[in-house]
């Protein structure tokens, strides 16, 4: 008798600690997602206004259109306009069908004819010579007649598919809209690099990036990305946690880690649900995998 009324007592118990926290729980996840939601709305915008900035420092520039792209380019680049929309649409159908998503509307690309010109519709410093960037809802593009060292079209359309920047950007342009945002940044570089080694065969490999020193950490890509002293490092190392997920665990919990990212499932979460493996655990298995096969790292 005494042991049932126990019983009964805890029940009791257990009956009233589940009737405040089920609502709270219910509550709490309300809560979470509807502030995700409102992240995601208010990255959205914040996006649509870049690229309207962005669109009016390039007023006065010639405007050429295909299916799928806008472009901006200047006097200097009309006859390779067209060339760049081809290679762009050459690589919308592979970009949007592996990622899973079709963006809305047209894809802007803004050509510079040269890295000045280029570096300063970003206010980047002059020692940077990037061919491309992906920037709130814009893709910028050097011209392929500033760094593909031929005026022969056809070699000039050949170089730019394979070594120019439009795989990659469109890949960033494409996951940024499919998932507003919700993503570390270490992970677009990796998935850019990823689609865009899969789609032209152009992979970054420098003696800096070598794996054969002391590596960043999984915290430091995840923290401070873009500050990092070796970004042929940094870089190379995003690259290789892509291609881990995929190859080690397989193309389709890519494809359902970036369905999750658009559901705003957070990267570690959906990480955790697909892989078994976030944080501390990810980097230990990431880099036994590395280690395992010299190919995968010490080229
Ligand atoms: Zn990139």
């Amino acid at each position: 008798m005494i042991s049932k009324s126990i019983f009964s007592i805890h029940l009791r118990q257990v009956a009233w600690a589940l009737l405040v926290i089920l609502p709270l729980t219910a509550a709490v996840y309300t809560i979470a997602t509807h502030l995700e939601a409102a992240r995601a709305f208010a990255y959205d915008q914040l996006r649509e206004r870049g690229k309207a900035v962005a669109l009016s420092r390039a007023r006065g520039f010639m405007k050429l259109e295909s299916q799928h792209f806008t472009l901006e380019y200047e006097a200097p680049d009309s006859d390779v306009a067209p060339m760049v929309l081809r290679a762009a649409e050459s690589f919308y159908g592979p970009v949007t069908g592996d990622l899973g998503y079709t963006p809305p509307g047209k894809v802007t690309l803004i050509l510079y004819p040269d890295r000045e010109e280029l570096r300063n519709s970003f206010g980047w410093p002059s020692n940077n010579d990037a061919m491309g960037v992906y920037w709130t809802g814009v893709i910028r593009v050097l011209s392929p007649k500033a760094w593909t060292g031929t005026d022969d079209p056809v070699k000039m359309e050949k170089l730019f598919r394979k070594n120019g920047p439009v795989a990659h950007e469109l890949t960033h342009y494409v996951l940024d809209y499919k998932t507003s945002g919700n993503y570390p940044r270490w992970f677009t570089e990796g998935l850019a690099q990823y689609e865009e080694h899969r789609l032209t065969g152009f992979l970054w490999i420098e003696p800096e990036s070598s794996f054969d020193q002391s590596l960043y950490t999984l915290t430091d890509l995840d923290t401070r990305f873009d500050s990092l002293d070796n970004q042929a490092l940094a870089y190379r190392e995003a690259f290789t946690l892509v291609s881990f997920i995929s190859e080690r665990f397989g193309p389709d919990q890519l494809s359902a880690i970036l369905g999750d990212l658009a559901s705003g499932v957070s990267f570690d979460q959906s990480l955790q649900h697909r892989i078994g493996l976030a944080g501390d655990n990810l980097q230990k298995a990431w880099l036994t995998w590395i280690y395992d096969r010299p190919d995968r790292w010490n080229q």
